[in-house]
């Protein structure tokens, strides 16, 4: 591919672009080099993605599911095979490193999976006699074109949050990736394609807000499904919502950690910093802020001030590497700026990440892991998802407190906490207002098979992506209730 190139979309099984539409470069951030260019679709694009998925809908969804799902191993075999090449695009075009990638690309591989226990995951209910005679089932039938707007923080996994689920169940769906980001999504659809899937039953539409807008307002598109900033979460819940449709908005997050005195300090730190720097601290389950309680305080601050300033930044295809870039120049200076604030607010800069360079990357958006000790709770940095390589600490005298600190805030992604104790364990995992809780782990990420259970401005919606959410998102109910006359039941 070269550097010129614009990418495609994908319509009705077949790869095209409109001459008129503008593109945009996108770049490597290890290097600045821009590697592609992706077109910046509008509602034109999508009204011709819509009807044709609309189109597809017809006999889709009378594919009997057990044939369905046949597409969906040869695409689980497909991306077995092309992993290690997917990876390599995805650290290419968001930074991270070929580890991450590929690790990114298993989780993702695992709702493909998932999606292939449909015909059972599907399965409705029925009563006989609700009534002498009567029966009553119900049933759940695809809701027909539905779409997915993706972050570009994990390209390859988030779009197969909700692919598979989708055409498994018989609709039809439309994906609109990241700009930032759109190669490994390129990827995804081709492969797909090869599985012989009908046209039209999945597209690939790049763009930025007026194509999104365009998805929300279209009268074929019946559900949305978006991961990225909670601003942009709320305003597509609501725009979905006035338009009538059904939607599940994933938003950001400022996951919290806490750590007790007792806790195992050389494993919490371990555990913790992979949470916090890994992906460059651009994961919406990263840990980045920690609360101490009592004693922990000091050696927790320590042991983290040294892993921080001992871990290996660099362009990740690097072997060695730990920790990439983020993700473009507008993002490193964001986080510059927020750490300045952070120096206002009194804040201690224990490990400083900024004006920091890799050798031979001078074109690359490096922060460096950056630690911040003592923010005060109420302040800005405390309350604000910095979605960077920033660690910060505060400090309270007991687990009610720490709780009660994370209860108020406004973010419910994630919350953590590292103990010994089963009842510290025990009140946290009771008490805590947050989706996804892990013990003694840094990114409680959930499994293809439960789903990705965000709260409070983590997320707008009901059901949630992955799991037996996603079989209820994306099908309806229907519910029959039905007497035969029969001799024999009259007799009996
Ligand atoms: P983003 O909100 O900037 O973009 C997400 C998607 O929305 C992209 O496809 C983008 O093209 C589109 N978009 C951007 N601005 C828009 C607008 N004004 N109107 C309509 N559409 C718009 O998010 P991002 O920077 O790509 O991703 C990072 C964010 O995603 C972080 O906040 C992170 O916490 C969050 N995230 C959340 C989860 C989760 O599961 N809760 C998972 C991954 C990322």
């Amino acid at each position: 591919m070269t550097a010129a190139q614009t990418l495609p979309n994908f319509i009705g099984g077949t790869w095209s672009w409109s001459e008129d539409v503008e593109s945009i470069g996108v770049t490597n951030p290890a290097t600045g080099e821009i590697l592609v260019r992706a077109p910046m679709s509008g509602a034109s694009e999508v009204a011709t993605a819509a009807a044709s998925a609309a189109k597809a809908f017809r006999s889709w969804r009378r594919t009997p599911a057990p044939d369905r799902i046949q597409f969906l191993f040869a695409y689980k075999t497909l991306l077995e095979e092309n992993l290690e090449a997917i990876a390599r695009t995805i650290t290419l075009e968001c930074g991270k490193t070929l580890a991450e990638s590929r690790g990114e690309l298993r989780r993702g591989i695992e709702n493909v999976e998932v999606a292939c226990g449909i015909p059972s995951l599907m399965q409705g209910c029925n009563n006989e006699d609700i009534a002498r005679g009567i029966d009553e089932h119900m049933i759940r039938q695809p809701l027909g074109v539905v779409c997915a707007i993706t972050p570009f923080n994990f390209p390859g996994m988030i779009p197969l949050w909700f692919l598979p689920y989708a055409i498994a169940t018989g609709n039809c769906f439309i994906i609109k990736p990241s700009e930032k980001v759109p190669q490994t999504s390129d990827w995804l659809v081709r492969l797909l394609a090869q599985t012989g899937l009908p046209d039209g039953v999945v597209q690939l539409i790049h763009g930025g807000k007026d194509a999104v807008d365009a998805l929300v307002e279209h009268p074929a598109v019946r559900a949305v499904s978006f991961v990225g900033s909670t601003p942009v979460a709320r305003y597509v819940y609501a725009k979905s919502a006035a338009h009538g449709k059904r939607a599940q908005c994933q938003g950001g997050a400022k996951n919290t950690v806490v750590i007790l005195p007792d806790a195992n300090m050389d494993m919490a730190t371990r555990i913790v910093a992979d949470s916090a720097f890994g992906c460059a601290g651009q994961r919406c389950l990263a840990n980045s802020l920690a609360v101490t309680v009592g004693e922990a305080r000091n050696s927790f601050c320590e042991t983290m001030a040294d892993t921080a300033s001992s871990r290996r930044v660099g362009f990740g295809l690097d072997e060695g590497v730990q920790m990439g870039p983020v993700i473009t120049g507008a993002s490193k200076a964001r986080i510059h700026r927020l750490v300045g604030m952070a120096e206002k607010e009194g804040v201690n800069v224990v490990v400083d990440g900024r004006d920091r360079s890799v050798a031979g990357f001078d074109g690359g958006n490096w922060v460096f892991p950056t630690l911040l000790d003592g923010l005060p709770p109420d302040g800005d940095i405390a309350n604000t998802e910095i979605f960077g390589p920033v660690f910060g600490l505060l400090h309270v005298d007991s687990l009610s407190d720490a709780i009660r600190y994370i209860n108020g805030k406004a973010y419910g992604n994630m919350a953590c906490l590292f103990t010994e104790s089963g009842a510290a364990a025990r009140q946290f995992r009771y008490e805590v207002e947050a989706g996804n809780v892990g013990i003694n782990l840094g990114v409680a990420a959930p499994m293809a098979f439960f789903p990705f259970s965000g709260w409070k401005d983590s997320f707008f919606g009901t059901l949630h992506a992955q799991g037996k959410h996603a079989i209820e998102f994306y099908t309806r109910t229907k519910v029959v209730v039905e007497r035969w006359p029969h001799e024999w039941s009259r007799v009996f």
